[in-house]
């Protein structure tokens, strides 16, 4: 008898990806196209209701769409299941996660949990889960990103992106920069550990990385052309986990150090800040071009140390000694190092990030 082994690797992509100025405005046609015309759930923040959640509304409306908008503040177990209660009362054809973090986050998945499409609508160029299949949960036993499913279709309106403040860009590009450190552990896993790793996925976010960096002063002029490379950088890395199936290409070292900071300090500044932070010391360790990160970070006027951070050099140390143990099956230059408390602590001297 043969043994047959079904091996497949799932990708899921979004279909409609739309960047540049009042695309907003196009939601209701994107929506048609797409086969959604009776109805939508919309969830929102107080305050990206009014940015943009209440426009996605009235367009959708216009059309004769029935709309019900939830409104969520944070993303924890429980407003996840508050959106699955009336995703379930209601059974929209298509869920919009119009926000930032937390609110793309809650709808991803909730829509995800419940079987349903959501098309991201993100106000900030914060970081990449705009445009990933990965949610941020609080409350579920891991402190990172889990699966649950790709946008269908992103609208990013870089009308509306513009207006959010600077520190949400320079996060995002943190947020960016960092898969420099997340392909070098991904490619380490691969060398040592006979890890799964994807050429193309890896290609695609360390493209990502690079095209930010060189484009670290177009980006400092605040133009709108500068914010759409750092929006199609989020989205392509966002592309890369859809294609690896993993937040792999994405998320290394660099992203255990940010988790670690996050446990010890909770609040302290902002996922990219530490990200990017982390890349400097991670790139360090893998020998790789730290002082370029570092330049790069600082030109954007973005944190590269405790200070910038919000933490004390005791925070930093404690982060990085816990960093190899966040998700133990991630193996990374920290698991490889393993370093103790001296060695973090100059390795944080090193970087002048303490
Ligand atoms: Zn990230």
């Amino acid at each position: 008898m043969i043994d047959l082994v079904l091996k497949y690797h799932r990708m899921q992509l979004p279909r409609e990806v739309i960047v540049g100025n009042g695309t907003i405005e196009q939601v209701a046609d994107i929506s048609r196209r797409l086969g959604f015309t009776e109805s939508a759930l919309v969830i929102a923040g107080s305050r990206t209701h009014d940015i943009a959640g209440r426009a996605v509304r009235e367009l959708l409306e216009d059309k004769k769409v029935e709309v019900d908008t939830f409104l969520v503040e944070t993303a924890t177990i429980k407003d996840v299941e508050a959106v699955e209660e009336r995703i379930k009362a209601l059974k929209p054809q298509i869920v919009f996660g119009v926000g930032g973090g937390t609110k793309i986050d809650v709808a991803k998945c909730s829509s995800a949990r419940q079987e349903i499409p959501f098309i991201s609508v993100p106000t900030t160029a914060s970081h990449d889960g705009i445009a990933s299949p990965l949610s941020s949960i609080k409350g579920f036993e891991k402190p990172y990103s889990v699966m649950a499913q790709a946008p269908l279709a992103i609208i990013a309106d870089t009308n509306i992106i513009m207006q959010a403040p600077w520190r949400f860009t320079i996060s995002g590009c943190g947020d960016v920069i960092a898969k420099l450190t997340a392909v070098e552990d991904w490619k380490l896993a691969h060398e040592e550990k006979h890890e799964y790793y994807g050429e193309y996925a890896a290609s695609l976010a360390l493209m990502s990385a690079r095209l930010v960096i060189e484009s670290a002063d177009l980006i400092c002029e605040k133009s709108e052309e500068g914010l759409r490379v750092l929006i199609e950088a989020l989205i392509s890395c966002g592309v890369s986990m859809s294609i690896a199936g993993s937040s792999r290409p994405c998320s290394g070292s660099e992203h255990m150090f940010s988790h670690a900071l996050e446990t010890v300090k909770p609040n302290c500044s902002m996922h990219g800040e530490r990200c990017g932070v982390g890349a400097i010391m991670m790139a360090y360790l893998h020998k790789a071009e730290w002082k370029r990160v570092k330049a790069t970070l600082e030109k954007l006027g973005a944190p590269t140390n405790s200070r910038g951070l919000g933490v004390d050099k005791d925070e930093v140390v404690k982060a990085l000694r816990m960093a190899s143990t966040i998700r133990p099956e991630r193996y990374t230059i920290l698991n490889k190092l393993k370093l103790n408390s001296d060695a973090c602590e100059k390795l944080a001297e090193a970087t002048e990030v303490i």
